[in-house]
């Protein structure tokens, strides 16, 4: 039997708000809960984005905020190697494609349907004839490479995953549609990557927040495709401010440094993203909401 792990895995994108903190606190209070084993994990395959300031800033909060993880830190860009190898292991099973839209084209497809995350990728590039496709490859076009959801949803059969508060939730992957598994400056995607790092880290209890569910649905394909263990979900609900607006980096939401530098304590932090005095208690927001 696996022990009982959750990890906290942030992109170094940006500073950490309090939705991180309720994150964080979410995986390291059921961890030390039930005396098992609290992984941090640095997301930073893009690396026009992400940024070593970020990383020792959001290392500094964490300490602050009384959060210790187990074990070294895994850094994505350190395993490159390792999604290359799940990549062409999904490549042998003919479940993805290169996919040479862009984001306008996408965005301008009148077919395209919408998604939870905004429009789906229309298709346009999966029924590109091989030769055609290696050729553009081969003359330096640009190109993603895409899941063809369809395809490795036939290959895999039906699927479930165990969700805290739902019970057994059958995946349905199509809602996210052909997602970008790897791109020409990003060699790999978050899907990819998070998926092969918790089942590499032994990840028993995926916790995070609820705007990632949808992702979900896919990351149980890729398991299912790769062989790999499942981990049971728990999704977390939102935070958002006075006003209803969720909290988000880049709507410039209260940073944690902000709220330090604003005079508060790491405790008072901590109750803000809804956990009391003990830490192990999720409490009630306060003042922000959850919705
Ligand atoms: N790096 C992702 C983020 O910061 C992590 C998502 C996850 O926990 O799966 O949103």
């Amino acid at each position: 039997m696996r022990s009982f792990t959750t990890r906290f895995a942030p992109s170094p994108t940006g500073f950490l708000h309090l939705g991180h903190a309720l994150s964080a606190l979410d995986g390291w209070s059921r961890a030390r809960k039930a005396g098992g084993t609290f992984l941090l994990r640095i997301e930073d395959i893009d690396r026009t984005r992400c940024r070593p300031e970020y990383e020792a800033a959001l290392l500094e909060d964490m300490s602050w905020l009384g959060l210790d993880w187990d074990g070294p830190i895994r850094r994505q860009s350190d395993h490159f190697s390792d999604y290359a190898d799940a990549l062409t292991r999904l490549q042998a099973m003919d479940v993805i494609y290169p996919c040479f839209c862009s984001r306008k084209d996408i965005a301008g497809a009148s077919s395209a349907p919408q998604g939870p995350d905004g429009p789906l990728y229309p298709g346009t590039c999966r029924a590109l004839d091989s030769d055609d496709a290696t050729a553009r490859q081969a003359a330096g076009a640009p190109y993603a490479l895409r899941l063809d959801v369809a395809k490795a949803r036939a290959l895999a059969g039906d699927l479930s995953f165990e969700e805290e508060g739902l019970g057994m939730v059958a995946a349905r992957p199509e809602r996210l549609g052909d997602v970008v598994l790897a791109r020409r400056d990003t060699p790999c995607s978050y899907h990819l990557c998070v998926t092969l790092d918790d089942a590499l880290q032994g990840v028993t209890l995926v916790t995070r927040g609820e705007d990632l569910r949808p992702a979900t649905h896919i990351h149980r394909l890729l398991q299912a495709l790769l062989g790999l263990d499942v981990p049971r979900y728990a999704h977390h609900k939102l935070l958002s401010d006075a006003n209803g607006v969720r909290l988000a980096k880049r709507a410039g939401a209260t940073s944690l440094r902000a709220l330090r530098q604003s005079g508060c304590t790491p405790r008072d932090v901590r109750s803000m993203a809804g956990y009391s005095e003990d830490l192990s208690q999720p409490s009630s927001p306060s003042p922000l909401h959850s919705h």
